[in-house]
């Protein structure tokens, strides 16, 4: 099958209105591009290889040696670099324009951190590297968990966990670690506002506690009698995000930790948002046990791309004994990496390990530079003109679309529109796939569940109020023809490689495996 017979979808270009269909299928510079088993052949490679046995290698493979093809289609090497340059090019990026995924911090990653992060003692560190060779990135690691613990006024941090969810489960597990070696194992619930992001009650789940809802307050908040209510001798701990994720401020995360640890129980933080507050508030400050810090998030190092993350997670006096391990200290004038439970002073009751190795190196390094070269004032003016940006977008927007915290007080980094006020048969989808025609990515949608059809917009703080009056604009101009009830939005976006998709059908039955796949017909 060539290139023009499969990029020509008459369905993609009958769905999409006004844009009239193009020969072979593509639409200006944004070419189409089909999948590599319809263009490749099984009867191409770009390289040469000379057959192996002819050159007299034995096979040293016992029983695991293939004997049938293997199928894969192959491209020459300019196919293969058009095929995934033009893949690369429908991706949508932070270095392409603003990115509002609310609740993701979709920064800008300033280069510098790239620099440093592939200097070769950063980027080519083995983690099985005897210790004295490796100083320089053990010192890194040193100062970015002591920078950590500063910001957050907390004790300890244990910086292996590779994600924000995976530091939730870090932090969920030294909580039971902690609860076992007081002999409360029993105390089996853990509580969790209705707002909360899905990762916080499946982590609660997956650690074998029993989740119970908390539920928010009319002006968008965790309800606190209720919470306090529900304490008691069953509660192990509670998880809440500050800022939420409507973006405010739980005001009462104080009066909640000390009614919390009153009753016996941990406070989680979940502090993925913590961008809105960096440099200004200090979670320790509020009473928190354990908090997760999104580093691809406040401290700009990249992601939404597939790229590593990272998500150390920061402990209370409480907690730090049950922490995971490795640690990395400094003894005399070494760094030195504590593996063993009993090594160190402070971590006799460590849960064990949540990776094999340390973290992820090229991200501690990105984000040491970042508060290094922000410094304190810096990463303050950060929260400020994150918080500034996101209430600029709210006020902007506050005439057009429903928002339903704006009566609450300023918002924090980012702002919450409901779909209350759009045109009968319009939704939230509707107006995010509107965006897409704009040349916007669109907000986060459909999250938190708290508030009807959200549109959770974060702008943070690396947009100018020019690329922000851009997309208020873009964003106005798609709510109003949504409100107006512009049937056209109904099929957008029409600019976009592919118009509206089942995004329900690709989810819950996606199909993974070429049909037609050469593999396919050399296994039968
Ligand atoms: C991003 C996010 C998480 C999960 O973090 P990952 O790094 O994606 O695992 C958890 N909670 C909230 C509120 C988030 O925004």
């Amino acid at each position: 099958m060539s290139i023009n017979q499969s990029g020509w979808r008459p369905e993609m270009t009958a769905s999409s209105g006004t844009a009239a269909p193009t020969f072979t299928g593509n639409k200006a510079l944004m070419l189409d591009e089909a999948l590599i088993f319809e263009i490749g052949s099984t009867e191409t490679t770009g390289v040469d290889f000379a057959d192996a046995v002819e050159l007299g290698a034995s096979n040293r493979l016992g029983g695991l040696f293939r004997e049938a093809a293997i199928g894969l289609p192959g491209l020459a090497e300019p196919e293969a670099v058009r095929h995934y340059t033009r893949l690369s090019r429908q991706n949508y990026a932070i270095d392409l324009g603003l990115f509002p995924l609310g609740s993701c911090t979709m920064k800008h990653n300033p280069r510098l951190n790239e620099k440093m992060a592939r200097l070769p003692g950063f980027s080519d560190v083995h983690p099985l590297a005897p210790v004295d060779t490796v100083q320089g990135a053990l010192e890194v690691i040193h100062q970015l968990s002591h920078w950590l613990v500063t910001l957050t006024g907390m004790t300890s941090v244990a910086m292996s966990p590779k994600a924000g969810a995976h530091g939730e489960l870090c932090g969920i597990l030294a909580i039971r670690a902690a609860l076992e070696k007081r002999g409360e194992g029993t105390r089996k619930v853990i509580l969790v506002p209705e707002s909360a992001h899905g990762t916080n009650p499946a982590t609660a789940a997956f650690a074998g506690f029993k989740v119970e809802d908390i539920p928010a307050t009319a002006d968008g908040r965790v309800d606190t009698a209720a919470l306090i209510a529900r304490l008691g001798p069953d509660v192990a701990g509670v998880m809440i995000t500050n800022p939420n994720t409507c973006g405010l401020f739980e005001r009462d995360l104080r009066t909640i930790s000390d009614a919390v640890h009153a009753a016996g129980g941990y406070v989680y933080c979940d502090g993925a948002n913590f961008n809105a507050i960096v440099g200004r508030v200090r979670p320790g400050d509020l009473g928190v046990d354990a908090m997760h810090i999104n580093l691809h998030k406040t401290f700009s190092t990249p992601h939404g791309g597939g790229g590593p993350g990272s998500g150390p997670v920061v402990f209370s006096d409480a907690l730090t004994p049950f922490a995971p391990l490795p640690f990395v200290e400094k003894q005399g004038d070494q760094f030195v990496l504590v593996e063993e439970e009993t090594a160190g002073e402070h971590h006799a009751g460590s849960f064990g390990r949540m990776v094999a190795f340390h973290g992820q190196m090229g991200m501690f390094t990105r984000a040491l530079t970042y508060i290094l070269s922000h410094g304190a004032d810096g990463l303050r003016q950060v929260a400020e003109d994150a918080v500034l940006n996101a209430n600029y977008v709210l006020r902007s927007l506050a005439d057009t679309l429903d928002a339903p915290f704006a009566g609450s007080g300023p918002c924090m980094h980012e702002a919450i529109f409901s779909d209350a006020n759009l045109a009968d048969g319009f939704s939230t989808l509707d107006v995010a796939k509107g965006l897409i025609d704009e040349g916007f990515h669109p907000m986060t949608v459909y999250f938190p569940l708290v508030v009807h059809g959200a549109m959770l917009v974060e702008p943070t703080e690396t947009e100018s109020k020019a690329a922000l009056d851009q997309f208020i604009g873009a964003l106005r101009s798609v709510a109003e023809r949504a409100k107006a009830g512009d049937a056209s939005l109904k099929s957008a976006p029409h600019f976009a490689p592919r118009s509206r998709l089942d995004e329900t059908l690709a989810a819950r039955k996606p199909v993974l495996v070429w049909k037609d796949a050469p593999l396919a017909e050399a296994a039968e």
